[in-house]
């Protein structure tokens, strides 16, 4: 099969083996034309608009020690912020106003917001800003934090499970287990979350049948949220001093993730474009979401999963530039709250 039958399979039947994908991640030189099929796919599927997310990074306490994370526990060279109730819901507020209609809540695996506090905090949130979808990214977590945090008004979460690979995940997770991130996955599912998984790109020892394998889980389990992100080495780490992820390569498997789940919310990665010269050069390849900083500025610097120059700009500053990045490539801004399913608009 040509590179040309293969994409005509996977435009028409969203299927491939793991082989063509394997074929297709290495396939840099004709990557153009993978791109392109994610894009008719996506327009398809999806349609031109944009999801924005607004992520509130309320804190770097993590009690993990994950190798590629620049906020893991190990790292005592970084100081450490939590923001308050106070602070978090002042964040939503200048989000909302500059019109978000998603709140990305996200944090290292910190217990000190416990199961009571962050449901007083997602309950708040849903009270005054009704017309708004909350996003929990903040690990795993008893079956009941999920469970309180739903009934609060959160209904999505992301939770990556970076790389499938067992014995790797084990190793870059300091004997961490995948199972549990897994079954914490599973648990967000039978709650009702729309749940979003994703990979990293890059990681040692990664292979191509590695990223082959996780786009297809991805697809098996049939996520709602796909992000594929890119490891970018920073100070802090264990990792520090390894080579980046390839960026070609990172927009191949979105590429594919694109083809596979046809209707999935793919964002272009915050990490992604920070590798990139120019924002427009992550928009070509399938992703239909954006995710921009939230938190108070004197936080941004230190929510540093890696090493990452603020713009210094406010969140609707932000709003506007990307509003016009993405007009000029003719994508429109949703005016929606972008629920997985829904009419994209
Ligand atoms: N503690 C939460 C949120 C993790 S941070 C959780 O466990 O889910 C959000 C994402 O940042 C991670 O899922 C990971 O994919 C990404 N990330 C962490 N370190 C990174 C790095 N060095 N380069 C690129 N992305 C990174």
């Amino acid at each position: 099969m040509n590179i040309q039958q293969l994409l005509t399979q996977l435009e028409t039947t969203h299927q491939a083996t793991p082989a063509g994908i394997e074929y297709l991640l290495a396939n840099e030189a004709e990557q153009d034309l993978l791109f392109a099929a994610a894009e008719r796919v996506r327009r398809n599927y999806v349609g031109n608009s944009v999801q924005l997310r607004a992520v509130i990074e309320f804190s770097n306490y993590c009690k993990c020690r994950c190798v590629y994370c620049g906020i893991n526990f190990g790292n005592d060279k970084l100081p450490k912020f939590r923001l308050t109730k106070e602070q978090i819901l002042s964040a939503a507020d200048s989000a909302a106003k500059a019109g978000y209609k998603t709140f990305v809540l996200q944090s290292g695996e910190d217990e000190s917001y416990t199961k009571e506090y962050l449901a007083e905090i997602i309950a708040e949130i849903t009270q005054k800003y009704g017309d708004t979808a909350i996003t929990l990214s903040v690990g795993e977590r008893p079956y009941s934090h999920y469970e309180a945090w739903f009934k609060a008004g959160a209904k999505r979460f992301l939770l990556k499970h970076e790389i499938g690979n067992a014995e790797l995940y084990k190793k870059l997770h300091h004997g961490d287990l995948l199972s549990d991130r897994l079954q914490a996955a599973r648990n967000l599912m039978q709650i009702g979350y729309q749940t979003g998984s994703g990979i990293l790109i890059g990681l040692p020892e990664q292979t191509l049948a590695d990223i082959a394998a996780d786009i297809l889980f991805l697809q098996n389990y049939n996520f709602n949220m796909i992000s594929i992100g890119v490891f970018i080495s920073g100070p802090g780490t264990p990792l520090a001093g390894h080579p980046n992820g390839d960026v070609g390569l990172t927009k191949r498997a979105m590429a594919l993730a694109r083809l596979l789940c046809p209707k999935a919310l793919i964002p272009a990665t915050s990490a992604l474009l920070s590798l990139l010269p120019s924002p427009e050069q992550a928009m070509d390849c399938g992703a239909n979401v954006l995710m921009q900083k939230a938190e108070p500025a004197n936080y941004e610097n230190l929510y540093a999963l890696y090493p990452r120059k603020s713009d210094e700009l406010s969140i609707a500053e932000r709003r506007a530039k990307v509003t016009t990045m993405l007009a000029a490539l003719g994508r429109t801004v949703s005016e929606t709250q972008g629920n997985y399913g829904e009419e994209l608009k």
